[in-house]
């Protein structure tokens, strides 16, 4: 076809034709207006012109059906567009909120759940360096501990010891086996706290007491017993977090003194005034992790 209508004669005879068709659409029309004839008003003429005029009846009458399916499809094609463009741009928002923006855009996200105490079992919680012992008969027999009702403090007795000594003293009795002896925790002079047995375990620390509650050992620097500011500090901090996540109270916070009348820690037994104060400061440190406001 179009190398026929390469041929300038070929395409003005073509030209006239379409001419023709259209000229006798026209009429077709007029007299189907005026006389309400209906289709029988564009038989008249030719019949190759009626023919072809019929095609581009129908052609017409079905273009403005096409056409507005196919803006439905464009509209529908263009929403999808907006929708996909939305999507990207929240989903690298977000991205940028993690990635780019690094920890701090993490902590402040912390920070928010924090205020709101969402019930995050970490909320309050001190750094703790986890040093868990080998298992072992002597410090880490790995007896579960089924229920937590109490917490009992202790002190090493032990004047400038640090944490990681006690801790690696515990490790030890698993080559020398010359006694039975242990902590779930151990705090130093600085603030510094090991954990050194699951809380889910039993730890050989409070005697007959050893089986439902979680013991934590203080270090001290003289011969008084007192802790450091950093370590009384943590103890408080580490003390109450145990307490709201084990579900029980600052009442049920005691020395080991309470257990067995040996005294220990021996500030706390030898100052019933310091020991009163320090269940205050984790009753009220836990009453500010179960409102969240820390
Ligand atoms: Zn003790």
């Amino acid at each position: 076809m179009r190398d026929w209508l390469d041929d300038p004669e070929n395409r003005k005879a073509y030209e006239r034709f379409l001419q023709e068709c259209r000229e006798a659409e026209q009429m077709a029309d007029r007299a189907q207006r005026s006389a309400g004839r209906g289709r029988r008003g564009t038989n008249s003429g030719s019949g190759r012109h009626t023919n072809h005029t019929k095609k581009r009846k129908q052609r017409r009458t079905s273009r403005p059906r096409r056409r507005g399916i196919l803006s439905r499809i464009a509209g529908i094609l263009a929403l999808l567009a907006v929708l996909v463009i939305a999507a990207l741009l929240i989903r690298s928002c977000a991205d940028g909120l993690q990635g780019g923006g690094g920890e701090q855009a993490m902590n402040d996200g912390a920070a928010e759940e924090q205020t709101a105490d969402t019930g995050d079992r970490w909320y309050g919680c001190p750094e703790i360096d986890v040093q868990l012992l080998t298992p072992n008969q002597y410090s880490r027999p790995q007896i579960a501990l089924e229920q937590v009702n109490g917490i009992v403090v202790h002190y090493t007795a032990n004047p400038g010891s640090s944490a990681q000594n006690n801790r690696d003293y515990f490790e030890n009795l698993s080559k020398t086996g010359e006694n039975s002896v242990s902590s779930h925790f151990v705090i130093g002079i600085d603030g510094e706290i090991i954990q050194c047995i699951p809380t889910s375990e039993v730890a050989y620390a409070s005697n007959h007491r050893n089986s439902d509650t979680i013991s934590i050992e203080c270090c001290h620097p003289d011969e008084s017993g007192v802790f450091t500011d950093s370590t009384y500090t943590s103890l408080v901090q580490l003390t109450a977090w145990l307490c709201r996540d084990h579900g029980i109270e600052a009442s049920d916070v005691i020395r080991h003194y309470d257990v067995t009348g040996k005294n220990c820690p021996k500030y706390f037994v030898e100052h019933e005034d310091a020991w009163a104060q320090f269940r205050e400061d984790v009753e009220e440190r836990l009453e500010a992790l179960r409102a969240g406001a820390l």
